[in-house]
């Protein structure tokens, strides 16, 4: 049986047993894993760093791609987001799609960056976090296979260089105005929107979240981001539902 050393961050947790629990975790170079904590839940437990929303070192036994835990040591945890229904309910809501986005055996690096980057800044409350949860939607995305076009017009392929520049959701594409207005069902996406786009599509991960955005333009970029994940998975989460029910009013 193989020892392994990783880090990872908890997603999570299924009890199993009376005494033992899984741990879904997305290890530092995206990918997704099941870990046995035996004895988790008993008084005697050690294993406190295999938690959700824990940041931590793990050494794992390993056979046929089946983990269980040896030791762990915590790196940081991101627990303080439980004292804030709203962070909470966003946190939890992030581990579910990054759950949803990440694969068994296969790296997404980004990801795991993307999932710190937001659980850090929500828990330092530097970004308002209708637009962590935005940014990270449509990053986690776009790092997943479910990239949207900007550069060129969905419908006719030429350069997108004058604004406005429309977007369907549901295409995952931009088009330009004569297109876009010839067809109709297209969304004009605000100035604003369109650089805040480009900002989170384009820049390294953990600096996504280092831009602004108010008024309609925050809107805008918040609900097609919203609409984006739950049309091109084709699912919702109860976990967003329920952030929904403790958001402060009018901040999405
Ligand atoms: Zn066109």
């Amino acid at each position: 049986m193989a020892e392994i050393k990783l880090r990872a961050i908890g997603l999570r947790e299924v009890n199993f047993s009376e005494h033992d629990r899984y741990l879904t975790a997305l290890t530092e170079d995206g990918r997704k894993i099941e870990i046995l904590c035996k004895q988790a839940r008993s008084k005697k437990n050690r294993a406190y760093a295999a938690r959700l929303f824990c940041w931590s070192e793990f050494i794992l036994r390993e056979r046929s791609g089946k983990y269980t835990l040896r030791e762990v040591s915590l790196l940081h945890s991101f627990f303080a987001l439980t004292e804030d229904i709203e962070k909470y309910a966003l946190a939890c809501y992030l581990a579910d799609l990054t759950n949803a986005l990440s694969v068994e055996e296969e790296e997404n690096t980004a990801l795991c960056r993307l999932l710190l980057g937001a659980l850090y800044r929500l828990e330092t409350g530097e970004r308002e976090p209708c637009l962590i949860k935005a940014a990270f939607e449509w990053r986690s995305m776009s790092e997943s296979g479910y990239a949207p076009a900007l550069t060129r017009c969905g419908l006719c392929g030429r350069s997108l260089n004058q604004t406005p520049i429309y977007f369907s959701v549901y295409a995952g594409q931009a088009a330009d105005a004569k297109c876009a207005e010839r067809l109709g069902g297209w969304d004009k996406l605000e100035n604003a929107t369109l650089y805040a786009l480009a900002h989170t599509l384009t820049k390294e991960p953990d600096k996504i979240y280092s831009f602004s955005l108010t008024g309609l333009a925050q809107k805008q970029f918040c609900s097609l981001a919203e609409q984006y994940v739950q049309y091109h998975l084709e699912r919702t989460f109860d976990t967003l539902q329920f952030y929904h029910t403790v958001i402060t009013p009018n901040i999405q």
